[in-house]
Protein backbone atom coordinates (compact mmCIF):
# COMPACT_ATOMS: atom_id res chain seq x y z
CA UNK A 1 0.00 0.00 0.00
CA UNK A 2 1.78 3.23 -0.95
CA UNK A 3 1.39 6.21 1.63
CA UNK A 4 1.56 9.88 1.79
CA UNK A 5 3.65 11.93 4.10
CA UNK A 6 2.18 15.63 4.94
CA UNK A 7 1.96 17.97 8.08
CA UNK A 8 -0.70 18.55 9.59
CA UNK A 9 -0.28 21.70 12.21
CA UNK A 10 2.91 20.95 12.03
CA UNK A 11 2.64 16.99 13.21
CA UNK A 12 3.76 15.13 10.45
CA UNK A 13 1.54 12.56 9.36
CA UNK A 14 1.30 9.68 7.36
CA UNK A 15 -1.88 7.80 5.67
CA UNK A 16 -2.85 5.74 2.74
CA UNK A 17 -2.41 7.59 -0.19
CA UNK A 18 -6.06 8.59 -1.74
CA UNK A 19 -7.13 9.83 1.90
CA UNK A 20 -8.76 13.03 2.27
CA UNK A 21 -7.41 15.50 3.63
CA UNK A 22 -10.45 15.45 6.53
CA UNK A 23 -9.93 11.67 7.72
CA UNK A 24 -5.89 12.47 7.81
CA UNK A 25 -6.73 15.13 10.25
CA UNK A 26 -9.40 13.48 11.83
CA UNK A 27 -7.43 10.49 12.35
CA UNK A 28 -4.49 12.64 13.78
CA UNK A 29 -6.49 13.88 16.30
CA UNK A 30 -7.18 17.46 14.78
CA UNK A 31 -10.96 18.86 15.07
CA UNK A 32 -12.47 19.66 11.67
CA UNK A 33 -16.63 20.90 11.51
CA UNK A 34 -18.60 18.85 8.70
CA UNK A 35 -21.99 19.10 8.88
CA UNK A 36 -22.72 17.16 5.07
CA UNK A 37 -19.51 14.97 5.06
CA UNK A 38 -21.09 11.29 5.95
CA UNK A 39 -18.49 8.26 6.03
CA UNK A 40 -20.73 6.14 4.77
CA UNK A 41 -21.20 8.55 1.79
CA UNK A 42 -18.32 10.32 1.48
CA UNK A 43 -17.23 12.69 -1.11
CA UNK A 44 -19.97 15.30 -1.69
CA UNK A 45 -18.14 18.79 -0.32
CA UNK A 46 -21.57 20.85 -0.14
CA UNK A 47 -21.41 22.61 2.86
CA UNK A 48 -17.90 23.62 2.85
CA UNK A 49 -17.47 24.17 7.12
CA UNK A 50 -14.73 21.83 6.63
CA UNK A 51 -12.56 24.05 4.76
CA UNK A 52 -8.88 24.53 5.60
CA UNK A 53 -5.53 26.00 4.90
CA UNK A 54 -2.79 24.65 2.39
CA UNK A 55 0.45 26.29 1.82
CA UNK A 56 0.34 27.48 -2.34
CA UNK A 57 -3.32 26.97 -2.39
CA UNK A 58 -5.17 30.36 -3.81
CA UNK A 59 -8.49 29.28 -1.81
CA UNK A 60 -9.19 27.16 1.17
CA UNK A 61 -10.46 23.54 -0.39
CA UNK A 62 -13.12 21.64 1.44
CA UNK A 63 -11.02 18.96 3.31
CA UNK A 64 -13.58 16.45 2.73
CA UNK A 65 -12.83 16.53 -1.36
CA UNK A 66 -9.33 16.93 -1.25
CA UNK A 67 -7.03 14.22 -1.63
CA UNK A 68 -3.70 14.39 0.74
CA UNK A 69 -0.50 14.57 -1.62
CA UNK A 70 3.17 14.16 -0.49
CA UNK A 71 4.81 17.64 1.01
CA UNK A 72 1.53 19.07 2.12
CA UNK A 73 0.87 21.55 4.75
CA UNK A 74 -2.18 22.06 6.06
CA UNK A 75 -3.37 24.56 8.83
CA UNK A 76 -6.95 23.27 10.07
CA UNK A 77 -7.32 26.00 12.22
CA UNK A 78 -5.66 29.50 10.46
CA UNK A 79 -7.19 32.91 10.92
CA UNK A 80 -7.98 32.77 7.60
CA UNK A 81 -9.78 29.52 8.06
CA UNK A 82 -11.99 30.96 11.39
CA UNK A 83 -13.14 33.75 9.36
CA UNK A 84 -14.43 31.43 6.38
CA UNK A 85 -15.88 29.24 8.95
CA UNK A 86 -17.41 32.24 10.79
CA UNK A 87 -19.17 33.40 7.58
CA UNK A 88 -20.65 30.27 6.38
CA UNK A 89 -22.28 30.11 9.91
CA UNK A 90 -23.49 33.65 9.62
CA UNK A 91 -25.12 32.79 6.21
CA UNK A 92 -27.04 29.39 7.75
CA UNK A 93 -28.16 31.69 10.38
CA UNK A 94 -29.31 34.33 8.44
CA UNK A 95 -32.55 32.67 7.49
CA UNK A 96 -32.60 29.82 10.73
CA UNK A 97 -35.24 30.34 13.17
CA UNK A 98 -32.87 29.95 16.25
CA UNK A 99 -35.25 28.85 18.68
CA UNK A 100 -32.73 27.09 20.70
CA UNK A 101 -34.97 27.63 23.85
CA UNK A 102 -37.65 25.29 22.30
CA UNK A 103 -35.84 22.94 19.97
CA UNK A 104 -35.82 19.17 20.39
CA UNK A 105 -32.07 18.92 19.07
CA UNK A 106 -30.84 21.64 21.14
CA UNK A 107 -27.74 19.75 23.15
CA UNK A 108 -26.99 18.04 20.24
CA UNK A 109 -27.12 20.06 17.45
CA UNK A 110 -24.11 20.85 15.27
CA UNK A 111 -24.96 24.35 14.25
CA UNK A 112 -25.17 25.51 18.08
CA UNK A 113 -21.99 23.71 18.78
CA UNK A 114 -20.10 25.42 16.05
CA UNK A 115 -21.70 28.50 16.70
CA UNK A 116 -20.48 28.65 20.51
CA UNK A 117 -16.96 27.22 19.07
CA UNK A 118 -16.90 30.12 16.38
CA UNK A 119 -18.44 32.74 18.35
CA UNK A 120 -21.58 33.09 15.99
CA UNK A 121 -23.52 35.18 18.68
CA UNK A 122 -26.27 36.37 16.58
CA UNK A 123 -26.71 36.60 13.21
CA UNK A 124 -25.28 39.43 11.68
CA UNK A 125 -26.59 39.61 7.69
CA UNK A 126 -30.15 40.82 7.51
CA UNK A 127 -32.60 38.43 5.31
CA UNK A 128 -35.74 36.97 4.31
CA UNK A 129 -36.86 33.91 6.85
CA UNK A 130 -38.20 30.70 5.40
CA UNK A 131 -42.34 30.28 6.44
CA UNK A 132 -42.74 26.52 5.54
CA UNK A 133 -45.17 24.58 7.39
CA UNK A 134 -44.40 21.80 9.96
CA UNK A 135 -45.02 18.51 8.31
CA UNK A 136 -46.52 16.38 11.01
CA UNK A 137 -48.76 13.88 8.92
CA UNK A 138 -46.48 11.02 9.13
CA UNK A 139 -47.11 9.02 12.42
CA UNK A 140 -43.41 8.51 13.27
CA UNK A 141 -41.55 11.41 11.29
CA UNK A 142 -42.02 15.51 11.83
CA UNK A 143 -40.07 17.79 9.31
CA UNK A 144 -39.38 21.32 10.43
CA UNK A 145 -37.83 22.74 7.24
CA UNK A 146 -37.20 26.29 8.59
CA UNK A 147 -34.67 24.68 10.26
CA UNK A 148 -32.74 23.10 7.90
CA UNK A 149 -29.69 23.55 6.43
CA UNK A 150 -29.23 22.17 3.19
CA UNK A 151 -26.56 19.66 3.94
CA UNK A 152 -28.45 17.11 1.61
CA UNK A 153 -27.44 14.07 4.51
CA UNK A 154 -31.48 13.07 4.19
CA UNK A 155 -31.77 13.33 0.45
CA UNK A 156 -28.46 10.86 0.33
CA UNK A 157 -28.92 8.10 3.17
CA UNK A 158 -32.70 8.05 1.30
CA UNK A 159 -31.14 7.80 -2.06
CA UNK A 160 -28.22 5.75 -1.69
CA UNK A 161 -28.49 3.53 1.16
CA UNK A 162 -32.52 3.61 1.87
CA UNK A 163 -32.27 3.14 -2.11
CA UNK A 164 -35.98 5.03 -2.22
CA UNK A 165 -35.22 8.42 -3.04
CA UNK A 166 -38.80 9.70 -1.48
CA UNK A 167 -36.58 13.26 -1.02
CA UNK A 168 -34.71 15.35 -3.04
CA UNK A 169 -33.86 19.16 -2.96
CA UNK A 170 -36.58 21.30 -5.54
CA UNK A 171 -36.87 24.94 -6.05
CA UNK A 172 -33.33 27.09 -6.29
CA UNK A 173 -31.85 29.58 -4.79
CA UNK A 174 -33.00 30.95 -1.37
CA UNK A 175 -36.33 28.60 -2.18
CA UNK A 176 -34.16 25.83 -2.43
CA UNK A 177 -35.49 23.26 0.14
CA UNK A 178 -35.38 19.36 0.19
CA UNK A 179 -38.78 17.91 0.14
CA UNK A 180 -41.18 14.53 -1.68
CA UNK A 181 -41.94 14.71 -4.83
CA UNK A 182 -44.08 17.73 -6.30
CA UNK A 183 -43.53 19.43 -2.55
CA UNK A 184 -46.21 16.60 -0.73
CA UNK A 185 -46.12 15.98 2.60
CA UNK A 186 -43.89 13.24 3.78
CA UNK A 187 -47.55 11.11 4.31
CA UNK A 188 -48.15 11.70 0.66
CA UNK A 189 -45.38 10.68 -0.38
CA UNK A 190 -43.65 6.95 -1.25
CA UNK A 191 -41.55 7.53 2.53
CA UNK A 192 -41.27 3.93 4.37
CA UNK A 193 -41.01 5.92 7.67
CA UNK A 194 -37.49 4.18 7.97
CA UNK A 195 -36.10 7.02 9.84
CA UNK A 196 -32.67 6.82 8.61
CA UNK A 197 -33.01 10.46 7.07
CA UNK A 198 -33.79 11.46 10.88
CA UNK A 199 -30.68 9.40 12.20
CA UNK A 200 -28.30 11.62 9.88
CA UNK A 201 -29.60 15.08 10.61
CA UNK A 202 -26.87 17.52 12.16
CA UNK A 203 -29.93 19.89 13.20
CA UNK A 204 -33.85 20.00 14.60
CA UNK A 205 -34.98 19.79 11.13
CA UNK A 206 -36.05 16.34 11.65
CA UNK A 207 -37.20 14.45 14.52
CA UNK A 208 -38.87 11.53 15.72
CA UNK A 209 -42.94 12.15 16.63
CA UNK A 210 -42.17 9.38 19.76
CA UNK A 211 -39.99 11.51 21.95
CA UNK A 212 -41.16 14.84 20.93
CA UNK A 213 -41.54 17.14 23.91
CA UNK A 214 -40.51 14.05 25.99
CA UNK A 215 -37.45 15.50 27.52
CA UNK A 216 -34.11 17.72 26.94
CA UNK A 217 -31.03 15.73 25.12
CA UNK A 218 -28.85 16.09 28.14
CA UNK A 219 -31.64 14.02 30.29
CA UNK A 220 -31.44 10.99 27.89
CA UNK A 221 -29.71 8.09 29.02
CA UNK A 222 -29.42 6.01 25.76
CA UNK A 223 -28.13 2.18 25.37
CA UNK A 224 -27.00 0.83 22.23
CA UNK A 225 -28.91 -2.56 21.25
CA UNK A 226 -28.82 -4.88 18.56
CA UNK A 227 -32.11 -5.70 16.85
CA UNK A 228 -33.28 -9.48 16.48
CA UNK A 229 -35.73 -9.39 14.50
CA UNK A 230 -33.69 -9.95 11.42
CA UNK A 231 -30.42 -10.92 10.08
CA UNK A 232 -29.32 -7.99 9.34
CA UNK A 233 -28.69 -6.97 13.15
CA UNK A 234 -29.29 -3.09 13.08
CA UNK A 235 -27.86 -1.12 15.66
CA UNK A 236 -30.58 0.89 17.48
CA UNK A 237 -30.55 3.24 21.01
CA UNK A 238 -32.88 2.56 23.67
CA UNK A 239 -33.40 6.15 25.32
CA UNK A 240 -34.65 6.40 28.80
CA UNK A 241 -35.28 9.44 31.16
CA UNK A 242 -35.38 8.94 34.67
CA UNK A 243 -34.48 5.17 34.20
CA UNK A 244 -38.01 4.90 31.94
CA UNK A 245 -37.39 3.95 28.44
CA UNK A 246 -39.47 6.56 26.15
CA UNK A 247 -38.34 5.51 23.15
CA UNK A 248 -35.81 3.77 20.11
CA UNK A 249 -33.79 5.83 18.00
CA UNK A 250 -31.83 4.81 15.02
CA UNK A 251 -27.93 4.81 14.98
CA UNK A 252 -26.54 6.70 12.79
CA UNK A 253 -24.16 5.53 9.59
CA UNK A 254 -20.90 5.20 10.91
CA UNK A 255 -22.03 3.53 14.45
CA UNK A 256 -23.96 0.55 12.35
CA UNK A 257 -26.57 1.07 9.70
CA UNK A 258 -30.27 2.53 11.29
CA UNK A 259 -33.53 0.30 12.09
CA UNK A 260 -35.68 -0.36 9.36
CA UNK A 261 -39.32 0.66 10.74
CA UNK A 262 -40.09 -3.13 11.36
CA UNK A 263 -37.24 -3.17 13.65
CA UNK A 264 -37.45 0.31 15.68
CA UNK A 265 -41.69 -0.40 16.61
CA UNK A 266 -40.87 -3.88 17.18
CA UNK A 267 -37.91 -2.96 20.16
CA UNK A 268 -40.33 0.29 21.19
CA UNK A 269 -43.55 -2.49 22.00
CA UNK A 270 -40.96 -4.53 23.33
CA UNK A 271 -39.19 -2.33 25.52
CA UNK A 272 -42.05 -0.15 26.39
CA UNK A 273 -42.47 0.60 29.87
CA UNK A 274 -46.27 1.87 29.59
CA UNK A 275 -49.20 -0.83 29.63
CA UNK A 276 -49.86 -1.04 25.78
CA UNK A 277 -53.55 0.19 25.16
CA UNK A 278 -55.39 -1.17 22.41
CA UNK A 279 -57.02 0.94 19.72
CA UNK A 280 -59.59 0.15 17.06
CA UNK A 281 -61.42 3.08 14.82
CA UNK A 282 -65.00 3.18 15.36
CA UNK A 283 -66.92 6.00 13.93
CA UNK A 284 -63.95 7.70 12.47
CA UNK A 285 -62.63 7.69 16.36
CA UNK A 286 -59.42 6.03 17.53
CA UNK A 287 -61.31 4.50 20.73
CA UNK A 288 -59.63 2.38 23.49
CA UNK A 289 -60.74 -1.54 23.32
CA UNK A 290 -60.01 -4.69 25.41
CA UNK A 291 -56.90 -7.17 23.66
CA UNK A 292 -59.70 -9.66 22.71
CA UNK A 293 -62.12 -7.26 20.41
CA UNK A 294 -58.63 -5.34 19.04
CA UNK A 295 -57.87 -9.18 18.17
CA UNK A 296 -61.20 -10.40 16.85
CA UNK A 297 -61.45 -13.07 19.56
CA UNK A 298 -64.69 -11.87 21.07
CA UNK A 299 -66.97 -14.18 19.54
CA UNK A 300 -64.31 -17.22 20.20
CA UNK A 301 -64.35 -15.85 24.13
CA UNK A 302 -68.17 -15.49 23.88
CA UNK A 303 -68.45 -19.65 22.90
CA UNK A 304 -66.13 -20.18 25.26
CA UNK A 305 -67.67 -19.27 28.25
S1 LIG B 1 -31.66 23.38 14.86
FE1 LIG B 1 -29.97 23.85 16.27
S2 LIG B 1 -29.51 26.01 15.97
FE2 LIG B 1 -31.53 25.59 15.08
S3 LIG B 1 -33.01 26.06 16.68
FE3 LIG B 1 -32.54 23.89 16.85
S4 LIG B 1 -30.86 23.76 18.34
FE4 LIG B 1 -30.99 25.88 17.66
S1 LIG C 1 -37.93 7.91 6.55
FE1 LIG C 1 -36.67 6.63 5.16
S2 LIG C 1 -37.89 6.47 3.26
FE2 LIG C 1 -38.75 8.19 4.45
S3 LIG C 1 -37.70 10.00 3.67
FE3 LIG C 1 -36.53 9.31 5.47
S4 LIG C 1 -34.92 7.93 4.63
FE4 LIG C 1 -36.50 8.23 3.01
S1 LIG D 1 -33.31 18.00 6.73
FE1 LIG D 1 -31.45 17.80 7.97
S2 LIG D 1 -30.23 16.24 6.91
FE2 LIG D 1 -31.77 16.97 5.45
S3 LIG D 1 -30.75 18.58 4.29
FE3 LIG D 1 -31.86 19.56 5.98
S4 LIG D 1 -30.36 19.72 7.63
FE4 LIG D 1 -29.55 18.26 6.16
Amino acid sequence: MSTVTLTINGQEVTVPAGTTVLDAALGAGHFVPTFCHDPAYPGYGGCRICVVEIKGARNLPASCVTAVAPGMVVETDSPAVMEARKTILELMLANHPVDCLTCEKSGDCRLQDYAFRYDVKAPSFGGDKKNYEFDDTNPYISREMNKCILCGKCVRTCQDVEERAVISFAYRGFKTKVAPALDSSLAESACVSCSRCVSVCPVGALGYNSLSGKARVWELDKEQLTCTWCEAGCLFDLVRKDGKVIGVAAKAPGDGRPLCLKGRLGLELRYNDEPLKPMMKKDDEFVEVTWTEALGLDDIMEKLK
